[in-house]
């Protein structure tokens, strides 16, 4: 579904990628874990087209997407769920539901999609009417994912988004990226530091070091890997 091939990616003169290649297939859960300041967040970036890439080649279902502009990336189903949520707090939960549906014409397809986020999401539902910048962090994590899915993504991008949960909600997020994987058949590429966590949760993994791939597996691999464990999960 998504293929990067040998992509460079720079803020000025500072190379964030040196010439990455990963590739998505349909229906996979797909994590790139490493540590900070690898270049995880600067790939999701190339892909939405925020910071376009220097050279190299990002395809998605065979069409080139190199470069494109992130308005012309939404409509092709890919959706970022960006590091540090980024909801509208002055909106209400719903309000803000409604502009992850902002390019959707269909009414009753967009009604049903509220109902299975609420239902994914009990607490989104009680306070349905609340502003987005009075929920917790956890909440403002559910509603961030939330209102991607109300764009119907068939790439959904999640940079980071078990950063500055509790233990019980990380938990919580992790299960829902399965439960949303597996009922709406949604292709996952997910980025994290949690590196344990993603690992159990994706079918593959991506290993990221200073702007370079260095592992590609299975997690089940890698989570047997000894410099993966040493390196990522502190064993
Ligand atoms: P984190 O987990 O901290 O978000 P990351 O793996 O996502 O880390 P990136 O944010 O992609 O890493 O950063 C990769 C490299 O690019 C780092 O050296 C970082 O300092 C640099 N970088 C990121 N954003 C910019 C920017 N806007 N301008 C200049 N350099 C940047």
């Amino acid at each position: 579904m998504l293929k990067i091939e040998n992509l460079k990616t720079y803020y000025g003169n500072i190379q964030a990628l040196k010439g990455i290649n990963i590739e998505i297939s349909e229906g996979e859960i797909v994590t790139l874990i490493g540590a900070n300041g690898a270049g995880k967040t600067t790939t999701l970036m190339s892909i939405s087209g925020v910071v376009p890439p220097r050279s190299g080649k990002i395809s998605f279902n065979g069409k080139d997407i190199t470069g494109i502009a992130p308005d012309a990336i939404v409509p092709l189903g890919i959706i970022q769920v960006p590091e540090g949520r980024r909801i509208f707090p002055d909106l209400t939960i719903t309000e803000n539901l409604d502009m992850g549906a902002f390019l959707r014409k269909d009414d009753a397809g967009i009604k049903r999609d509220m109902d299975y986020v609420f239902n994914l999401f009990p607490i989104l539902a009680e306070r349905r009417s609340q502003r987005g910048g009075t929920l917790s962090g956890g909440e403002q994590q559910m509603l961030a994912i939330s209102r991607a899915l109300m764009a119907k993504p068939k790439l959904l991008l999640l940079d980071e988004p078990s950063l500055g949960l509790a233990p019980i909600l990380v938990q919580l997020i992790f299960d829902i990226i399965k439960k949303i994987n597996k009922e709406q058949k949604t292709t996952v590429f997910l980025v994290e530091q949690n590196a344990n966590m993603a690992l159990k949760t994706a079918h593959k993994g991506y290993v990221m070091e200073t702007g370079r791939i260095t592992m590609a597996d299975t997690c089940a691999n890698l989570l047997k890997n000894d410099e993966v464990r040493k390196a990522y999960l502190g064993i």
